[in-house]
Formats: structure tokens, sequence, C-alpha cells
């Protein structure tokens, strides 16, 4: 007998529903075929019949202690309204939290993707045993997550956490934002993408030209395959990755002095390739990491700060949003404008 919590992971092209054990076991996993983009009235429907099934088949395991739903995009914490989700088109002012709820008659708790993938990490991966911590997810675009004393830092409006959108090169590349030069042109996938693509362009990558033009589909992981295997341009591109991060990752030391910075999403695979120089740009950057830097080999150096990459991978977002729900009161929001919804569990 183990009490358990149910865990969704709507991302932009899949929607994976899982109950994890309050010990942190994962006992089972559904990814649903159901195409996100097909709108959001059959994710939803398709997302609830499966959290009921799932219910109902681990009844008899012990305490059902709720629901938590991570989802990409900008929620509205005080309605429950995914106000912007550039990966979920069509769901612009979506009442998502009011939907599930209703169709569950329960209360779930909401949250952001790269939040909840930052729980998962805190809880199960690479934050394991420390107080707080920064997370960078590398996705398509960058995300973020802070767990400020156990709980979620969501800020006044819930838009806290969001590094990728912070200016790296003043005069830099425009973003989608409105800004030039964020982390985002430089370390996400697309980012990768648009290098390689501007590196061919100008004739200074003929290895992953000729990869192109065989067929190969251009992508962060075609990179980092040449990049391993010494192609100049390549390793420049993760120099750029890495060198991007690393004045992010010195700007957040020198504010947060948070014990730990966590590297996560599927273009944190490149890590061996991309993870020097941002340990070369922090010595150059950060005060606080000099006076803060852990004794090499030491996972968790009491009054260090440690630098490392995500444990869980794809799984993080899963484990985090199962995890809301279990958390103790003062520990599920750190906003006195947070939802009701989550305390009402
Ligand atoms: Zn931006």
């Amino acid at each position: 007998m183990s009490d358990f919590a149910i865990g969704v992971d709507l991302g932009g092209t899949s929607l994976r529903v899982a109950v994890v054990e309050d010990k942190g076991t994962l006992l089972e996993k559904l990814t649903l075929s159901t195409k996100v983009l097909r709108g959001p009235e059959r994710v939803v429907a398709a997302m609830c019949d499966s959290i009921a099934a799932l219910q109902t088949r681990y009844k008899s395991n012990g305490k059902m202690m709720g629901i938590g739903v991570g989802v990409p995009g900008i929620i509205d914490l005080h309605t429950g309204v995914l106000r912007e989700s550039p990966n979920l088109p069509g769901w612009h002012d979506y009442p998502v939290l009011q939907e599930i709820e209703h169709r569950l008659g329960t209360r779930v708790i909401l949250e952001n993707d790269a939040n909840v993938g930052a729980m998962g990490e805190y809880w199960l991966g690479a934050g394991r045993g420390y107080d707080s911590m920064f997370m960078y997810t590398l996705g398509t675009g960058i995300g973020g997550g802070i767990v400020f004393e156990g709980a979620i830092w969501h800020g006044m409006t819930g838009m806290a956490g969001e590094p990728g959108h912070t200016t790296i090169e003043p005069k830099g590349p425009p973003c989608a934002c409105g800004n030039r030069g964020c982390l985002e042109q430089f370390a996400g996938a697309t980012a990768v993408i648009r290098m390689a693509k501007e590196a061919i362009a100008e004739g200074h990558a003929p290895k992953l030209k000729r990869e192109v033009d065989n067929g190969q589909e251009l992508n962060p992981q075609l990179v980092y395959k040449l990049a391993t295997q010494g192609d100049k341009a390549s390793r420049a591109i993760y120099r750029t990755v890495g060198e991007a991060l690393g004045i992010s990752v010195a700007s957040m030391i020198n504010v947060l002095n948070l014990p730990i910075f966590v590297i996560g999403g599927g273009v944190a695979g490149a890590w061996e390739a991309f993870s020097p120089y941002i340990f070369e740009e922090v010595r150059k950057r950060s005060f606080v990491y000099n006076a803060t830097a852990p004794p090499e080999g030491e996972r968790i150096a009491p009054g260090c700060t440690h630098i490392t990459h995500a444990l869980l991978g794809a799984d993080s977002g899963l484990y985090g949003a199962a995890r809301l729900p279990m958390l103790p009161e003062e520990r599920k929001a750190h906003s006195t404008n947070a939802r009701s919804s989550s305390r009402a569990l």
C-alpha cells in the first residue's frame, strides 16, 4: 500500500499521463496518441478518460493524493486560463483548468511545463537533496523554473523563471518576444538549427552540408554527432551554446546565490560538447561562483554552487506534475496570488 498521485505532461506533440507513488516510483505511464493539434476539447477529453481509468485501476493501492498537469505556455494563475502557448496553436485563452476540473469533478493543479520539469528534477533528479534550484530547459526554445525552498517560485503573475528571454547579445538576432539577442537565440534547438544553416550557407560547414545533402535531418542531434567526431563547424555551434548559457548562468548565480543550476531538455543531451564553455564563462563572469565553486567531484558540497545536467530526461515533467499535489500546503506555491485550487485537495 502506497499513496499516489497522477501527473500529466501535455507537450506540443504528445500527451502523457503517469501514476507516481509518494516515494517517487513510477507505477504506470500512458502515452496517448491523441494529436495535441486536433484542438483542446478532444485532448482534454482523452486526458480525463485516462486519468479516470488510472484512478480506478490504482484505487486499492492507497490514497489518491491529487492530479497535477504541466502545460506549455503562460498560465493565468488566478483563472487557470492558458494565455499564450506557441506550441499549442488553437489553445489561446482556453480555460484548460476549468474544463479538466469540470470533466473530472475534482480539483487539479495546473502548472507551466518548465516549472513541473524543474520540480521533477528537484524531487528525484539532479536537484535531489538541495534546498533550492534553478533549471534551464533547452527545448525548441528555452524554458526555466525556480524551486525556492521546496516550492515553485511563480513571481507576481506566474511568469517568473524565463531565462530564455534575457539578453545575451544586445544587438543580436531578433526574437519572437520582441527583444534582440535573447538566450533562446543562441542555445535552444531552433537556435542550433539556425546557426547550422547559417554555417552551411556561408560555406563554413562542409561536413554538415554533406550530411544534409545525403538526406539527414538538420537537428541538434546531428550537429552533436559531428561535434563528437571533431567537426570544427559543429563544435563551434556548441561552443556558442555553452558560452551563451555560461553568460546567463553567471548572472543568475550572482543574482540568486542558489546551490544548484541544472541544464535539462533535449539539447542538454549535447552536454559534453557545450558544458566546458559554461564553466569557462561562469569563472570569467561570476565572482559569486569563484567564491563558491565546489571541490572536484563532490555532488553536494555545502555552501557551494553546483552546475550540472538534468537526470530524468523527458520524464522530469511527469514526476514534477505528480509531485505537486503531494507537497505540503506551504510548499504548493510561492506566490500570494497563487490560485486557490492548489489548496483545495
Ligand atoms: Zn526573446
